[in-house]
């Protein structure tokens, strides 16, 4: 995990480095503007600049030699409209802060990634999702958008608009995002369960089962065995999941909390052992004030159709001995298909395969492409914000919209200014 370092030519704090430390981006100013109207006018005079989140990807999507813009000094207000069941608030709001807000008032958001410590806009720009066969990635919750445009001014948009599907999984390319307005509903509580020792017949005969038995269900192996080492098992107390058959899967209920990656401090994670609580401290696996996942890490992501999982993870399981030295621990998810033009759940229900590799980029690298080619007969649309190797002529294939994709880039932003070498490779003007 990178710390935060001082920019010189602008004198403002803010990474340099992803938070990976793995991309040290090299934009020669970083802006942090404290109000929108500064925002406009920096991005009005750039000749190329992208936003930043919080610099939680992996690859170089966020990172240009020109300029890139943080959203992180903007005053954040929060608004709740009851009426509507949606929240408005600033696009760099972290989901953990916007969480809280949400349910001192009552309310919830359907779901939540594996880390609250992410912003909304960065998290909505890459699809970034949770688990659950029922739920749909974070940017499935979007129900409106503000942003600056190349041009510097400010344009709101909604699903009226028929490229609303198209902006809002806009991998920064269409302008910096200032304000989203998401989807809410009153707040929940979730109980979190996780066993042990799940063996690959068990999870092949019980897969439909295992997925629907929460409202939202990771599986996590290090792939030294072709078993499934956890079951986490997050259940709303207000509705009746399917029940987890310990017994019938040959599961073990944890006697007490555990970290998803093996050896790392179970303090970082949220509550488990069945102790109901509010969905934001129940839904991510991780605490906003402690480190997520390992801190010293890459990651990788691939989704297939939900109907290849087992089929796909016994590919996975075929390179076990090359995955297992590298990995730190894989976690296997279900996302609901949307109809979002760039989301890797486009109109496909699917299982999200990922990889939590050692921060060993030379020695990854070779594994990420083994994993590519047995993956290869499910089609899989890797994370937009994690490493992959997969070339533009194969994943334009995977996507119905991807030439309207490349075309709304175009529209939006016809001098390029918000373009960077990973836009101009995937979306050649
Ligand atoms: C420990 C860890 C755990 C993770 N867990 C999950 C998980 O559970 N599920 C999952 O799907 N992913 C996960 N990720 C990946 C992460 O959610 C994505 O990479 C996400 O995009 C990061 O958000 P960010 O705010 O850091 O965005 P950044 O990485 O800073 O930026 C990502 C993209 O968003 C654009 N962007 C950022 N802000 C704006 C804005 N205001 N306007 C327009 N564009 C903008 C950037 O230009 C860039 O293209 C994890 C990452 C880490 C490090």
């Amino acid at each position: 995990m990178a710390d935060a370092v001082t920019n010189e030519a602008t004198d403002v704090a803010v990474p340099v480095t992803n938070w990976a430390g793995n991309v040290t981006f090299a934009a020669r100013h970083i802006h942090r503007p404290t109000s929108v109207d500064e925002l406009r006018r920096i991005v009005g005079a750039a000749t190329r600049i992208r936003a930043l989140g919080t610099g939680h990807s992996f690859n170089r999507l966020a990172d240009t030699d020109a300029e890139l813009v943080s959203l992180a000094g903007l005053p954040t207000e929060v608004v709740v409209d009851p009426v509507a069941s949606t929240v408005t608030a600033g696009g760099g709001i972290r989901y953990g802060e916007l969480a809280e807000h949400l349910h001192t008032r009552g309310y919830a958001l359907h779901n939540l990634a594996s880390l609250p410590h992410i912003s909304v806009a960065g998290a909505c720009a890459t699809a970034t999702h949770g688990s659950g066969q029922g739920n749909g990635n974070l940017a499935t919750a979007v129900r409106g958008i503000e942003l600056v445009t190349a041009a510097g001014d400010l344009v709101a948009l909604d699903r009226s608009d028929p490229d609303f599907a198209g902006v809002v999984v806009g991998l920064g390319g269409l302008g910096v995002v200032t304000s989203v307005t998401l989807a809410i509903e009153p707040t929940f509580e979730i109980a979190q369960y996780v066993y042990q020792g799940l063996s690959r017949d068990a999870l092949a005969d019980n897969w439909a089962r295992i997925a629907a038995s929460g409202y939202s269900v990771s599986l996590f192996t290090d792939w030294t065995s072709p078993d499934i080492d956890q079951v986490w098992v997050k259940r709303r107390i207000d509705r009746d999941h399917p029940p987890v058959d310990a017994d019938g899967w040959g599961l073990t209920a944890a006697d007490g909390p555990r970290h998803p990656v093996p050896g790392m401090p179970v303090e970082n994670c949220t509550s488990q052992l069945g102790v109901a609580g509010p969905w934001h401290t129940r839904l991510p696996h991780f605490r906003l004030d402690f480190t997520p996942s390992s801190g010293a890490e890459l990651q990788s992501e691939y989704l297939v159709p939900v109907a290849d999982a087992v089929a796909a993870l016994d590919a996975v399981a075929t390179i076990r001995d090359r995955i297992a030295p590298v990995l730190q621990v894989c976690e296997i998810r279900t996302v609901a298909a949307d109809e979002l033009w760039l989301s890797m759940n486009h109109r496909r229900d699917g299982v999200a395969i990922h990889f939590t590799w050692t921060a060993d980029t030379a020695a990854v690298a070779p594994v990420i492409a083994a994993v590519e080619q047995a993956l290869a007969p499910f089609a899989p649309r890797p994370h937009w914000g994690k490493l992959f190797g997969i070339g533009p002529d194969e994943l334009a294939g995977r996507y119905e919209r991807w030439n309207d994709f490349a075309q709304l880039l175009a529209r939006h932003d016809p001098t390029g200014v918000f373009r960077n070498d990973f836009l101009d490779r995937y979306f050649p003007r």
